[in-house]
């Protein structure tokens, strides 16, 4: 099967990538935003008949790159304690470029169903993750949110990222004439400012 999904992790380890996210990943964030390649290639998981592909989500593996933040251990979900090694915002930053990446370079839509976080995995196809929740806490947030709407933001920003590194290719950018469009814009808002007079 090609590589069709992207599956988002937090370890539930600490700031470094250990042997053990080598192992269930296909690359790493550590904490200071340094990247860390997996033992697998993203393409063992074309198949996981063989037994050498990279394991990161119960029963959803075949076809699944997984992605992930080395962070969260001692993290609990109810009551919320962050722990001591929660997601930093560098490290987050250089995750949602990570995914960008990858989305692109094995053409994967960024939608709710192809790059999805683990605790979605359950909610949006139905193959059960014994209680996984990552990741449904960014930095910022005061205790987890819904795995939905946390994987929304997440793949919002993702698709921001996108259009900030490959906006070259972008077919929204391509052929524009920059100086046309500027002139087009102004007159437009011109015509608003106008029709709100009249
Ligand atoms: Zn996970």
């Amino acid at each position: 099967m090609p590589l069709k999904k992207i599956v988002m992790h937090w370890s539930a380890g600490g700031h470094n990538a250990n042997s053990s996210d080598k192992r269930h990943y296909h690359e790493i964030v550590e904490g200071d935003g340094d990247r860390v390649g997996g033992d697998h290639l993203p393409e063992a998981n074309n198949s996981t008949s063989d037994g050498h592909y990279a394991a990161h989500t119960r029963a959803f593996n075949t076809g699944a790159i997984g992605l992930s933040m080395a962070a969260m251990s001692g993290a609990k979900e109810r009551p919320f304690s962050k722990g001591k090694y929660p997601i930093t915002p560098v490290q987050l930053d250089v995750f949602v470029e990570m995914v960008a990446e990858y989305a692109d370079t094995y053409n994967i839509d960024i939608t709710r169903e192809n790059v999805l976080s683990h605790a979605e995995v359950q909610i949006t196809h139905g193959v059960k993750q014994n209680g996984k929740w990552d990741i449904t806490w960014l930095p910022g947030m005061a205790k987890p949110g819904h795995p939905i709407e946390v994987g929304d933001h997440l793949r919002e920003m993702i698709r921001a990222k996108q259009v900030e590194i490959f906006h070259e290719d972008a077919p929204i950018m391509a052929g524009l004439n920059m100086d046309k469009f500027s002139e087009k814009l102004a007159s437009h808002i011109g015509e608003f400012l106008k029709s709100q007079k009249a």
